[in-house]
């Protein structure tokens, strides 16, 4: 694993140059990944700021492992981070297991601890250690409006201020609702997800401030996740079924959490309840595109598999997509073996990408579905949350061993994944 300073930018080697829209976690991670390997870059982000931009940040051992081999571990010690101490599940206000980090399978300890790292000054390193090769530019508050074509294949972009791009490449890392992915041409095929998530941000305090626990709690058929973050806050995060029909906007949210919490956790919120700020909405989107490339042009990341928040997989996802789709474009558009850039060569690769990657995001994504089945069925059936709570030491022990059998591939990835270039 290559856990050193981040590698120095080699020597531009010839003149393809790419367009990466979209500076979230995939684009900004690949864009540095190709800059340093000597590629012209240019990186597109329509904010001015990551800061005004809610992002996830919890990271698994897998998207740890991926930050390590892009040299980027001392990098996570330089921005706010925190490490998780366990997860704790509690069903009609008892517990029904913990599992403390980092997470042991069959014995072994495996990888280090689930991590919460700040995606905006993460993502602002990443954009800086790319700024000190000459092969780099970065391009903020510059919203991408449209690709432009060629002969059927993408060519460039234009962007909001009408100005237009040309490049070898165009890849679109530029989230969920990709507009990029729709001017290609290409879908995405929706997975059923029942919830959105309201968000909300509180002050740590006792008792929760000893110990850094994800609760996972579930009463009256609704359930909510809390941790404290990276920047020391408190992060709620309230499932919101389709087809609820409270308003949430006017809601009593103090007290409609604290009636759905063991007694310790409903004190802490009914002694804060003066802090409380209104929730935000999240709409999950989660699905798979079937394609992923037309000629000259890819889409990664959010936009290619929207994954669901459920145990924190997307920003994952997407240092590991950077990592395999480095590992296919460095040789082809540095000309490795070639006289010059050859756009079948290029288009060529872009089809292994999806298919080195697509089976991972395939199982991942029906991981993901099988955590929520299981909370669907909790909600759904009071008798089965009775059980559990009036036998929780005896039913945690077998619900904790099916848990854990699904985390592993979560926590881990699917399938072996190295930075060869
Ligand atoms: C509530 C919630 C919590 C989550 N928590 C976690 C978590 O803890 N851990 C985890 O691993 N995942 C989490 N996720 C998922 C994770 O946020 C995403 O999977 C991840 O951010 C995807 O990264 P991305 O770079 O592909 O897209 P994004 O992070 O969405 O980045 C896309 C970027 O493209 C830019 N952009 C969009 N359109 C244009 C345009 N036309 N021109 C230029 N730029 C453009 C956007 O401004 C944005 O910066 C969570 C998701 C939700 C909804």
């Amino acid at each position: 694993m290559n856990s050193a300073a981040p590698d120095p930018c080699l020597s531009p080697s010839q003149a393809a140059h790419v367009i990466v829209v979209g500076a979230g976690p995939t684009g900004a991670s690949l864009a540095r990944l190709l800059a340093l390997r000597g590629i012209r870059v240019t990186l597109i982000e329509a904010s001015r700021s990551f800061q005004r931009i809610f992002r996830g940040q919890a990271l698994m051992p897998s998207g740890l492992e991926a930050i390590a081999q892009m040299g980027l571990s001392a990098t996570v010690e330089t921005v706010p981070h925190e490490t998780l101490d366990a997860w704790e599940f509690w069903i009609e206000g008892k517990r029904l297991f913990r599992v403390n980090e980092p997470m042991n399978f069959s014995g072994a300890a495996t990888g280090p601890p689930c991590t919460l790292v700040s995606q905006p000054e993460f993502l602002d390193a990443l954009i800086q250690q790319a700024d000190a090769c000459d092969t780099f530019e970065f391009l903020p508050a510059t919203p991408v409006r449209d690709l432009v074509w060629e002969q059927q294949r993408v060519v460039g972009v234009s962007l909001g201020d009408g100005r237009i791009l040309n490049a070898d490449l165009v890849i679109a890392t530029d989230g969920r609702n990709s507009m990029l992915r729709d001017k290609a041409g290409l879908t995405l095929d929706s997975l059923s997800h029942a919830i959105d998530i309201l968000w909300f941000s509180l002050e740590d305090a006792p008792p929760l401030r000893d110990e850094n626990v994800f609760h996972a709690v579930v009463k009256h058929g609704n359930s909510f996740g809390l941790f404290r973050s990276s920047q020391g806050q408190l992060q709620l995060g309230w499932g919101l079924h389709r087809g609820d029909d409270r308003n949430w906007k006017t809601e009593d949210w103090p007290e409609v959490l604290a009636e759905h919490s063991p007694d310790w956790l409903a004190a802490y919120f009914r002694q804060n309840a003066s802090c409380f700020q209104p929730p935000v909405k999240f709409s999950v989107t989660v699905g798979r595109a079937p394609q992923w490339s037309k000629p000259g042009f890819l889409i990664l990341g959010d936009a290619a598999h929207p994954m669901s928040p459920i145990r924190a997989q997307g920003i994952n996802m997407a240092f590991r997509d950077a990592i395999a789709t480095a590992n296919h474009l460095v040789p082809v558009l540095t000309g490795q073996g070639q006289a010059a850039v050859d756009q079948t060569v290029i288009d060529q690769a872009l089809d292994a990408i999806q298919a080195e990657r697509e089976p991972e995001i395939i199982q991942a994504q029906a991981l993901q579905a099988e955590e929520l089945a299981q909370g669907e069925k909790l909600r759904n059936y009071p008798i089965l949350r009775w059980g559990a709570s009036r036998f929780a030491p005896i039913v945690g022990l077998g619900v904790r061993q099916s848990w854990l059998r699904r985390q592993r591939p979560l926590r881990l990835g699917v399938v072996p994944l190295t930075l060869e270039v």
